[in-house]
């Protein structure tokens, strides 16, 4: 039953991404979805695997790392999303393919260490994204847009990362196009010091065709495809 909940919505959503790169004359193939998974369970992350989702996301700790372990054997691309305290880099470090919050220099120098002992090198760096802040509130993370810059060089620069670009949540109950339109320039001018660094993280449940018209190459999808969030009980 809850297989066929799952892929219901995986459809429903994928018309919706359809429709939103038609609509910003995108290619499909541009745009790579990411079910953010948090609060439910290992099983559910197994059986969108089996519906072919490639990209799951996490946003705690303490939580994804025992639902990763859980799902070693599976082909997915583990993308941590949440705010990361510096304690916790090496336990992240240890599961995680891509790291979308990182948004301070201690953070960078903690990752770095943790890619590096836990052997991530030589095409396995631990890929990490800038998060930019697109309002002034300091306790949803990410860097001012004029430090961007800066923070990139010091991941580009640090041993066991990789940069891969930039990441953004579009501000409370503001207008989701003209924060996603910031983020794209600040990508443009990341892109143009680090061309590797492709990566537009925008875009959740509800703001997803405005983050596709403004190049976000990967969606960060909960809600619409695993429904509303309760309380995580174990
Ligand atoms: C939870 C979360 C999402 C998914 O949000 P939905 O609105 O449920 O799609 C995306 N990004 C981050 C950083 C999140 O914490």
């Amino acid at each position: 039953m809850r297989r066929d909940e799952l892929s219901r919505n995986l459809a429903a959503l994928e018309d919706r991404v359809a429709a939103a790169c038609a609509a910003a004359g995108r290619a499909r193939e541009e745009v790579t979805v990411i079910a953010v998974t948090k609060t439910y369970p290992a099983s559910d992350v197994r059986l969108l695997a089996g519906l072919g989702v490639t990209d799951v996301g996490e946003n705690r700790d303490q939580e994804a790392a025992p639902k990763a372990a859980e799902c070693a054997d599976l082909p997915l691309t583990w993308h941590f999303v949440g705010q990361l305290q510096s304690n916790k880099a090496r336990s992240v470090a240890s599961y995680a393919d891509v790291v979308h919050s990182v948004d301070r220099e201690r953070l960078v120098g903690a990752l770095s260490r943790a890619a590096v002992s836990a052997g991530r090198h030589g095409g396995r760096e631990l890929r990490c994204l800038v998060q930019v802040a697109l309002d002034d509130d300091p306790d949803r993370g990410g860097v001012r847009p004029e430090d961007a810059l800066r923070l990139a060089g010091a991941i580009a620069r640090a041993e066991g990362l990789a940069l891969g670009g930039v990441m953004a949540v579009a501000p409370l109950g503001g207008d989701p196009g003209k924060a996603f339109g910031r983020l794209a320039e600040v990508a443009r001018a990341v892109r143009e010091e680090h061309p590797g660094a492709r990566v537009i993280s925008a875009g959740m449940s509800g703001d997803l065709e405005e983050a596709v018209a403004h190049g976000a190459t990967h969606l960060r999808i909960g809600t619409a495809l695993l429904g509303r969030r309760k309380p995580f009980v174990r």
